[in-house]
């Protein structure tokens, strides 16, 4: 039977490294579903377009390739805060859920990381992890993310970057960030790395049964 592994949670709570260490732990393909919004944010900037401007925004979501697009860009903060705003457009979200399910029904399974897998993608996933930190303890983790890359930090704004994307994404009417009925939360702000795949990894053992 295929596995597949939901991990939601807000920004920077570390779902992206727990979903990269289950997948290779498991063997499975991952998709860290947020880079498709930050694609269709850097499609808009690229040309010149607002981001709240939705017939461009479903235009570029429909027509996406991940391929097209320098990941370290995606992964900036500017694409981060931008991404969170077509998040929140209904043609946008319509236009990314039949390849994110493609890819969840792969033979094998699939883990897939994002804030709607598992209350909309992969409603019926194997195990659904809700991952989630203190604002301070993401920003400071999110702080040293951005200056391994060399970019500028500023912790107060990234603090506010975290809180304003919290509020956005949880705040939406369509696919509000949220932990499904049957996902388990995990605290990550007292755990290090280990200690959290640890958790994780018990959290989708017992949910196979
Ligand atoms: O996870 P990441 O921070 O890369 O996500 C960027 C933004 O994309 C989020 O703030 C959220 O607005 C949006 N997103 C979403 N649904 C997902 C994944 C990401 O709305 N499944």
């Amino acid at each position: 039977m295929s596995l597949v592994i939901a991990i939601d949670g807000p920004a920077a709570s570390g779902k992206g490294t727990l979903a990269r260490r289950l997948a290779e732990h498991y063997g499975l393909p991952h998709l860290d579903t947020g880079l498709l919004y930050r694609a269709v944010a850097c499609a808009l900037i690229d040309e010149g377009l607002p981001l709240d401007d939705v017939v461009a925004a479903g235009a570029a979501a429909r027509g996406l390739s991940l391929t097209e697009f320098d990941p370290e860009r995606l992964r900036s903060r500017e694409m981060g805060e931008g991404s969170s705003v077509v998040a929140a457009i209904p043609s946008v979200r319509a236009a990314l859920i039949d390849m994110q399910r493609r890819f969840a029904a792969r033979a094998e399974g699939a883990v897939l990381d994002g804030r709607d897998i598992g209350t909309v993608i992969c409603p019926d996933a194997t195990a659904k992890i809700f991952v989630t930190a203190s604002p301070e303890t993401r920003a400071q983790r999110r702080a040293l993310e951005l200056a391994g890359r060399g970019e500028p930090v500023n912790y107060a704004l990234i603090l506010e970057d975290v809180r304003t994307r919290d509020a956005r994404d949880s705040q939406r009417a369509l696919a509000p960030l949220k932990a499904a009925d049957d996902a388990i939360t995990l605290d990550t702000s007292m755990l290090d790395r280990d200690e959290a795949f640890a958790a994780a990894l018990a959290i989708v053992e017992k949910a196979r049964g």
